[in-house]
């Protein structure tokens, strides 16, 4: 499944912040996910619960999402539009919109504690 690898590259980034901050454990990790991304985000929190139990650090951990709408652009005018599936058509034009956003995955913050 797409999403557990996903997931694990997530704690694997989270967790080397927290050793590198010292922090003991981690109150919530906030991941940024375009909806042109392919993720799917349901898959991805049960692949949060199921794997977060498996670390000490990130156990107590909550999983914020944002999502990103998706936007493509269209060679010919320039024009910026909502999109939300690949392969759409410039509605004036009739080119292929470019993917101009909505297509990323990335770890946006991360929250935790230190000890005492
Ligand atoms: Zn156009």
């Amino acid at each position: 499944m797409h999403e557990f690898s996903l997931m694990e590259s997530v704690l694997r980034i989270a967790k080397e912040a927290a050793e590198s901050n010292n922090l003991s454990r981690l109150n919530s990790i906030t991941l940024v996910v375009g909806k042109l991304s392919g993720v799917n985000i349901e898959a991805l929190r049960f692949a949060f619960e199921a794997l977060k139990t498996e670390e000490p650090l990130i156990k107590e951990a909550t999983l914020e999402i944002e999502e990103k709408e998706g936007e493509g652009k269209c060679p010919q005018c320039g024009k910026i539009v909502p999109v939300w599936h690949y392969d759409l058509l410039c509605r004036d034009c009739n080119m292929p919109l470019q993917v101009a956003g909505g297509d990323e995955f990335y770890v946006k913050s991360i929250t935790g504690e230190r000890d005492g």
